[in-house]
């Protein structure tokens, strides 16, 4: 892992600075990558998760505006590996940081007109998910997941049933056993899947079997 330079943008809200690292290089040779039952695979030792939890759309610390990326106003550009050590650094008002979305937040995302194209609508489902297993990755008891939450993903996992794949229809199995359908994910999980699936399959297929609804490990490499 190689960092490139550091971007920093103006929040669409406040505009504070916010500021983002790239990276030259995301060779991962000698790092240990863990794939998880939802598909999302973490580089070991770095914040790297993929699909990454905000690529497309973020959350400002300071103003809370939900914003997609992609037209932001640069305001500056430093040296790899290093950060603005105050706002007048980038010339901005304040410093301030763009988190990822909680599950709430995806749900109001999604019932905004910015969340009109599929795209969009691909991705805010795939992190209200994201973030429910992030949610209950925390310790102790899974806490229960509020309803509009659970019908979105519910909506959601109907959707990627039918659509045919082997990768969707474990998506789908997956979604319900995270939000504790263990009968409807077994039942998707009936038909035969390809070789390269199988592993995922039997990791989803034993944990809904022991009524665990956190994501679990399928492999390590
Ligand atoms: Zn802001």
């Amino acid at each position: 892992m190689i960092p490139g330079f550091t971007y920093c943008y103006l929040c669409k809200g406040c505009k504070g600075a916010y500021c983002e690292n790239s990276w030259l290089s995301m060779s991962s040779f000698g790092d240990c990558i863990t794939v998880f039952s939802d598909g999302e695979a973490r580089l070991e030792g770095v914040d790297v998760r993929y699909p990454r939890a905000s690529p497309d759309v973020g959350k400002c610390s300071h103003c809370g505006v939900i914003q997609w990326f992609g037209n932001h106003v640069r305001v500056a550009c430093l040296p790899p590996g290093e950060t603005p050590s105050s706002a007048a650094d980038v010339n901005a008002e304040r410093l301030v940081e763009m988190v990822g979305l909680t599950c709430e937040d995806g749900v109001a995302a999604l019932r905004k007109a910015s969340a009109r194209s599929g795209r969009r609508q691909r991705i805010l489902h795939r992190l209200i998910w994201q973030g429910l297993c992030d949610q209950m990755d925390l310790p102790g008891e899974p806490s229960v997941p509020a309803e509009p939450v659970v019908g979105v993903l519910r909506a959601q996992s109907d959707r990627l049933a039918v659509d045919g794949s082997d990768e969707h229809r474990l998506d789908a199995a997956e979604i319900m056993r995270n939000i504790g359908n263990f009968a409807r994910c077994l039942a998707l999980l009936k038909t035969e899947v390809a070789e390269g699936h199988r592993l995922r399959r039997d990791a989803i297929r034993d944990a809904a079997r022991r009524g665990e609804q956190r994501r679990v490990v399928v492999m390590r490499f």
